[in-house]
């Protein structure tokens, strides 16, 4: 055991509970901070730790998906929020799917009985100073500390409401139903797009009959309803497109779907309507649906968008959602190890940082566990390997070339290219093969 002050993790969430298990099974002494059940938030109900908010399903184990590899990652580096979830795991076919109780009893229950973690039941205001923390409060993040972490960061860089458009996988859109350029051929940079054939943006025209059919759809779609604390928060400004949709026949036309200045170059025409694409990370592999926040679910979203004739064979990396969400700028202010850029010995965890769900918030919790131990301990942090799951997703929310930076979920689209050419069902294991290595390397040189 170490001399060194405690760390503190301010917390108990999944991503804070799987950070102060990491830096305690290396030797180094926790402060667990957790406000409730003196303080509650809008959507907890218990003072458990890790509790699930909604859902008692943390996704998918199919070695095949992003989310079951992420899970592997996970066990491989000795999680806690793992082993709790296998001893309280309910039937649920292929999905990881708990006792929401006994998960949260089991995650409480093995961090008391580690010597190294102290809990502390209090509401933190400030940010810790003078010690290696782990700021990992959650997408509820309580009012007194949201506005400490505004002022550390400036409030440019912390947002409090998600407004998620799908993202697709490049190489599932249609090359011959869309083309690439830019309004007027102008890109964000006011840089004229040479000869129609580049620019920020794949655009998917529609005609006027595809086009009544997507609104058609998009209005009768099954949707999600929002929790009561969300009602009432929707701004005009981003609107989810089905409402767009309701509102009239051509309010999509004028608004996100708007054809102007986008003349197919391959025909000379304006389409009737175009859904544009924008890149959402450097490599080009993800392409988000500009405009198209929305609510449908996830079911509903995969049914009605494919109905855009470039989207028919769309694979969705990420689903589309609105919801209440504090989180932080990442690409401007943090690093691949979750540690600030600014201040060092400060990490964030969870989905603070812009990751989103339960698993992917547990996981970045371990990468800043780990990350922070290094600290504490007196070495420089090495952020997870970029070809693992964990370490895509820290890439990701520390250095996405977006200004509109928005949360991101585990998918495939994130991993660097593999070295080969492949099939694409062959893909999944390969990823995993050389992500599974990955992990094994980086723990074995002592994380
Ligand atoms: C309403 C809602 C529903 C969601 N449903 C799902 C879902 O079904 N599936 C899914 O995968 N994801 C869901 N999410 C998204 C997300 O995955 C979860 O919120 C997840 O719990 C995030 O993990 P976390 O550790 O970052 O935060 P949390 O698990 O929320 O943990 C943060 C902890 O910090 C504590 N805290 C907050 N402020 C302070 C403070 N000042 N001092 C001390 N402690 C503090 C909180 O009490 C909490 O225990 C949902 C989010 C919300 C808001």
């Amino acid at each position: 055991m170490t001399h060194s002050p405690a760390v503190a993790v301010i917390g108990a969430g999944l991503a804070g509970s799987e950070a102060a298990w990491q830096l305690a099974r290396l030797g180094i002494r926790v402060e667990l901070c957790e406000m409730r059940p003196c303080v509650m938030t809008p959507a907890h109900t218990t003072g458990g730790f890790a509790e699930l908010v909604c859902s008692n399903s943390l996704g998918t184990e199919s070695p095949s998906a992003a989310p079951g590899l992420l899970k592997d990652e996970m066990r491989q580096c000795g999680s806690l929020i793992m082993a709790a979830a296998e001893a309280s795991r309910v039937p649920a076919g292929r999905a990881l799917a708990v006792d929401r109780h006994a998960f949260s009893a089991a995650v409480e229950a093995r961090l008391a009985a580690l010597p190294e973690v102290t809990v502390i039941r209090q509401e933190s205001a400030t940010l810790p100073e003078g010690r290696t923390a782990v700021i990992a409060t959650g997408p509820l993040t309580s009012p007194q500390l949201s506005a400490a972490i505004a002022q550390f960061v400036g409030c440019d860089n912390l947002y409090f409401y998600d407004a998620l458009a799908p993202i697709v996988t490049a190489e599932s859109v249609d090359p011959e139903l869309s083309y690439w350029g830019s309004r007027y051929g102008v890109d964000q940079k006011g840089v004229a797009a040479a000869g129609g054939g580049s620019g920020d943006y794949l655009n998917c025209p529609l005609d006027r009959l595809q086009y009544l059919a997507l609104r058609s759809a998009l209005v009768a779609a099954p949707r999600h309803l929002p929790h009561p604390f969300e009602r009432g928060r929707l701004f005009e400004g981003c609107l989810p497109v089905e409402v767009l949709a309701e509102r009239g026949e051509d309010t999509m036309r004028f608004g996100p779907l708007k054809p102007v200045g986008l003349d197919d170059p391959r025909s000379g025409l304006r389409p009737y309507a175009v859904l544009q694409l924008r890149r959402e990370d450097s490599s080009g592999h993800l392409l988000n649906l500009v405009g198209c926040q929305t609510n449908l679910t996830q079911a509903a979203q995969r049914e009605v968008f494919r109905l855009v004739p470039a989207l028919r064979a769309a694979e969705f990396a990420r689903y589309g959602a609105m919801h209440r969400n504090t989180y932080l700028h990442g690409p401007r202010l943090l690093r691949p190890t979750l540690e600030t850029r600014s201040r060092q010995g400060l990490f964030f965890a969870g989905q603070l940082t812009g990751v989103e769900g339960y698993t992917e918030s547990a996981a970045s919790g371990l990468a800043a566990g780990l990350a922070a131990a290094a600290r504490a301990m007196g070495r420089e942090p090495r952020p997870f390997p970029d070809v693992t799951m964990i370490g895509a997703l820290c890439r990701f929310v520390s250095s996405a070339a977006t200004e509109d930076f928005q949360p991101m979920n585990a998918n495939f689209g994130l991993l660097p290219p593999l070295e080969r050419r492949c099939p694409r069902r062959e893909r999944p294991l390969l990823y995993r093969r050389r992500s599974l290595d990955a992990v094994a390397d980086f723990l074995a040189a002592g994380a």
